[in-house]
């Protein structure tokens, strides 16, 4: 048995809020930075057990706001806590707007072998929409400046159905996305929580709402064209080069382990999933006063919770699930167990069916959930 996992590290700091944001994050608390790193080291030397490591995913918040030097701290001690796979996938998220050659250069120095840039749109009408802190023009350099840098495997996070949002504006958006070569795209929904800004604005009625069918449209409108220039559609929200695919994301989505340290990440090991604590001040008590890590919350992960996570985790993903696979890790027969609700969705045009397997259809991959609760543990 393999002790292979993947390694999240959660860095909850940004610069201010942007308008949609319901992430664990936090604007004006840079001062707090160091004694998070320190923390951050505290509870990794508490919870690695000298696993091997594929991948390791520096997210966030905003990564970028870490000097150089608070970067090397956090890898050197995982380097030493973990082992780490000689081409482990390094990826770490960064805001167009906190980059520039010279750091982004010295974090290629690292042994950050992959960045994902949180571009959003290249649009300054719909950036300033979003509330985010830079423009259209800083993401295009922070791609210039990741290309010199040497990355060579290059994310960009992109949102659609964003209110005001035309199709024209969001087909112009990708397109000179793909212009930029990038070797991995995210293409997000806007997902908005009631009490965020812009939905605020939406009520308030100085926004429009939210238009469903312009947001289905959007997404279709990427899913032929990203096709057409070559990015193989790949799960749900993300497309890739030959052999870019997220290598990170893949566990989650695979359900194999996974190790998150920091502000409100969560953990998938030794058959239990936990989360750590939301609060930043309580956080940082916890390791400054050499406390022993204790998850916010701990659960262990049932064969029935198992078989379901396997099952919609891995409908994300085009190449969609196999009868076998399910069978070996759960001991269930799917369609035994779900021969109704599979017909139902093959009927309704959401799944398609081969003798290995099930995957989502294109109208699937639209109204995923649809698919999903019909798969809840009974
Ligand atoms: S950069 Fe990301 S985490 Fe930070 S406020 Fe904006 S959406 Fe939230």
């Amino acid at each position: 048995m393999t002790d292979e996992i993947a390694l999240y590290i959660h860095v909850p700091f940004c610069q201010s809020r942007c308008h949609y944001c319901s992430f664990v994050s936090f604007a004006g608390r840079e001062a707090d930075i160091p004694a998070y790193v320190n923390a951050l080291e505290e509870e990794l030397t508490q919870r690695a057990k000298g696993e091997h490591l594929s991948s390791i995913f520096l997210g966030g918040g905003t990564p970028s706001l870490l000097s150089v030097d608070q970067l090397a701290q956090i890898l050197v001690r995982i380097r030493m806590l973990f082992r780490v796979e000689k081409a482990a996938e390094i990826s770490m998220e960064a805001n167009p707007g906190t980059v520039d050659e010279w750091y982004l250069d010295a974090v290629r120095q690292l042994g950050i072998n992959r960045l994902s840039l949180g571009v959003q749109s290249l649009d300054d009408g719909i950036l300033s929409c979003l509330g985010r802190s830079h423009t259209a023009q800083q993401a295009r350099q922070a791609v210039q400046f990741a290309r010199n840098s040497g990355f060579a495997n290059l994310s960009l996070d992109l949102i659609y159905g964003i209110p005001g949002q035309s199709l024209t504006g969001w087909q112009n958006t990708i397109k000179e996305a793909v212009c930029l070569g990038p070797e991995h795209l995210s293409l997000y929904p806007l997902s908005l929580e009631e009490d965020v800004m812009l939905s605020r604005a939406i009520r308030r009625g100085e926004l429009p709402a939210v238009d469903l069918d312009c947001t289905a449209e959007q997404y279709e409108v990427a899913e032929d064209y990203l096709a057409s220039e070559g990015y193989r559609h790949y799960e749900i929200s993300n497309w890739a080069r030959d052999g870019a695919e997220c290598r990170h994301n893949m566990a989650y989505w695979r359900c194999t382990p996974y190790l998150g340290v920091g502000v409100a990440a969560h953990s998938y090991i030794g058959g239990h999933r936990q989360s750590n604590t939301h609060d930043l001040d309580a956080y940082l008590r916890m390791f400054q006063f050499g406390e022993l890590y204790r998850p916010e919350t701990d659960e262990e992960i049932t064969p029935e919770i198992q078989l379901w996570e396997a099952v919609v985790m891995g409908l994300r993903l085009n190449q969609g699930i196999e009868f076998a696979d399910i069978r070996d890790r759960s001991g269930v027969d799917l369609v035994s167990r779900y021969g109704q609700e599979i017909d139902e969705l093959l009927y309704l045009g959401l799944l398609e069916i081969d003798g290995q397997g099930l995957r989502l259809t294109r109208r699937g991959r639209l109204l995923g959930n649809e698919v999903f609760w019909r798969f809840l543990p009974q």
